[in-house]
């Protein structure tokens, strides 16, 4: 299962106040933040947002010294198009999500936003650019409406309104005993992790960023959960710089470009039309995607077929 964003070897300390507190990922960082070693340099501006243009240059990194976990990675995502990671468990796509976010800093190479180096930004101002849908979402103890107005807080009720729209869950809010005013969460009326991605995805709307990081969950999904979230998250990656970690294949097949990891390293790439052509890793991994659909097995996740 993927450990997107924060390993629990991360948590230490901050562990309890992120289960009782963290609603989304930007939250997370801020709690972590403290334990991290990247610091703003001094006299660091906040980031000139344009269109959202992503660059990885020559970039490697290893979370301790002796072992290298990403190497020599070299991608962009122009403004506005869709870049997907895939590969097996460990292979890390969540490190190049985390390094974007500039939780960690290069060992070499750079990570260029919008032609700025992310290392001479304000954190702060780089994070507030990025939205992150996270596989899972914890929610407040509060409305569904609170939970969603959080991602920009003042929301109007419109906003909200038309942010659910958008993540396809306003039809089932209504359904909810007080709508808006349902409470939801550990003591309020349990969502199912589709919904809760949704919420998310509404969330992002309502947040609007310039660049968006999406993280599949996992687990398997109905057919119908599968095309609501689907729905939602073209909706949510519509004009905006997106960086998605997929396990359904069926995600991603009109990715502009799918970068193929495998222990660090991108061993192909391309779309899905080229990939599916090549005989190699990718069209092996779509190949047993689609069998286990044949077969009416629950598991379609890339990492089961992979691992197998
Ligand atoms: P999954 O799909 O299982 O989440 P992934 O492709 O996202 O996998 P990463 O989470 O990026 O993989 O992990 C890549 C490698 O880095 C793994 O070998 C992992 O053990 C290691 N790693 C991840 N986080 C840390 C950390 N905080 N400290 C040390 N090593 C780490």
């Amino acid at each position: 299962i993927i450990q997107l964003y924060v390993p629990l070897n991360w948590f230490g300390t901050y562990y309890r106040a992120i289960q009782k507190n963290f609603v989304d990922m930007e939250n997370m960082f801020d709690l972590l933040r403290e334990e991290q070693e990247v610091i703003d340099a001094p006299g660091a501006l906040p980031i000139a947002m344009k269109r959202g243009g992503v660059e990885f240059r020559n970039v490697s990194f290893g979370y301790l010294p002796e072992r290298v976990i990403l190497k020599n990675i070299t991608f962009s995502v122009p403004p506005g198009k869709t870049v997907a990671l895939v590969g097996p468990s460990g292979s890390g796509k969540s490190t190049i999500i985390r390094l974007l976010f500039r939780f960690y800093d290069v060992d070499t190479g750079s990570i260029i936003v919008d032609d700025q180096n992310v290392k001479t930004v304000t954190q702060e101002s780089l994070r507030r650019a990025i939205g992150v849908v996270p596989q899972d979402t914890v929610l407040f103890n509060n409305t569904i409406k609170y939970n969603i107005s959080y991602g920009r807080i003042g929301a109007s009720d419109t906003e909200v309104v038309q942010a659910a729209r958008g993540a396809d869950i306003h039809d089932r809010i209504q359904t909810f005993p007080s709508g808006y005013d349902t409470e939801v969460g550990e003591r309020g009326l349990r969502l199912s992790g589709g919904e809760k991605q949704r919420v998310a995805i509404a969330r992002t709307l309502l947040k609007a960023p310039i660049i968006v990081l999406l993280d599949e969950a996992t687990s398997a999904l109905d057919t119908q959960t599968e095309r609501n979230i689907q729905g939602a998250l073209s909706e949510v990656c519509t004009n905006r710089t997106t960086i998605i970690v997929a396990h359904r294949l069926s995600t991603i097949i009109h990715a502009d470009e799918i970068l193929v990891l495998k222990e660090g390293e991108i061993v192909e790439r391309g779309t899905h039309l080229n990939l599916v052509g090549q005989e190699g890793v990718y069209a092996a991994m779509w190949k047993q995607q689609l069998q286990s659909r044949d077969n009416s097995s629950v598991e379609n996740s890339l990492e089961q077929s992979v691992d197998s």
